[in-house]
């Protein structure tokens, strides 16, 4: 279960040898052949799993960089996770130069990240209830996007985010790529999946 027998970006490769990623989580083995051929995918796996670097290097491997447009989006249940999720994608993306990754969280001042859209992302991490406000108040634009991820979902259900994540994928073209990961599944992420995703494959570790 090398990294190295997936079709991934060869920059991408060596940065994970540089960062000692050899072998993969079993999560990683299950889901990136499937996320690297553009399917949804809803994965069952919990925290230190290792699900951050599968949608991660999903995402990475999608991206044009020079394209400066949001081409993904990744929605976290707090700002904690979301610091950790933007941590770790920078990481996986340390030799794609000039790569944009900006979080948007709630309990953070709204102006400055007004200024940080209008100066553009490749990536987006954040929480829904500020990403929704950010876009029904036109600062944010997700035209451009291909991939969305909704991390630990069973979660941000729990927290209400509901409303917020229903006009989020609203928003965002319907030929995007879904991928959902949650330590649950409980029959309310039954039902967003099915509103929300196309054809997904299910993974459980
Ligand atoms: P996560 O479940 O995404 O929070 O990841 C848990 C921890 O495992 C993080 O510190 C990652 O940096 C690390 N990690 C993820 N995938 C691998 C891998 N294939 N090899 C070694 N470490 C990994």
């Amino acid at each position: 279960n090398a990294f190295s027998n997936l079709s991934l970006k060869p920059d991408l490769l060596s940065n994970l040898t540089t960062m000692g990623y050899e072998e993969m989580t079993p999560i990683q083995a299950q889901s990136l052949p499937h996320i690297l051929a553009g399917k949804d995918v809803i994965a069952q796996g919990k925290t230190g799993s290792g699900k951050t670097a599968a949608f991660g290097l999903g995402l990475l491997d999608h991206l044009n960089v020079k394209r400066f447009r949001i081409q993904s989006l990744v929605l976290c249940p707090t700002r904690e996770l979301a610091d950790q999720v933007a941590k770790e994608i920078r990481k996986l993306a340390r030799a794609i130069h000039n790569i944009k990754v900006l979080t948007l969280c709630g309990g953070m001042p709204f102006g400055p990240q007004i200024g940080s859209l209008e100066h553009g992302a490749h990536i987006i991490v954040g929480t829904p209830g500020r990403v929704e406000e950010h876009l029904r108040k036109g600062f944010l634009s997700l035209d451009d996007l291909n991939l969305l991820v909704l991390d630990e979902a069973d979660r941000m259900l729990e927290m209400g985010f509901q409303d917020a994540l229903d006009a989020i994928t609203d928003a965002a073209p319907v030929d995007r790529q879904t991928l959902l990961f949650s330590a649950t599944y409980p029959k309310q992420i039954e039902s967003i999946a099915s509103r929300i995703m196309h054809k997904p494959v299910m993974v459980k570790v």
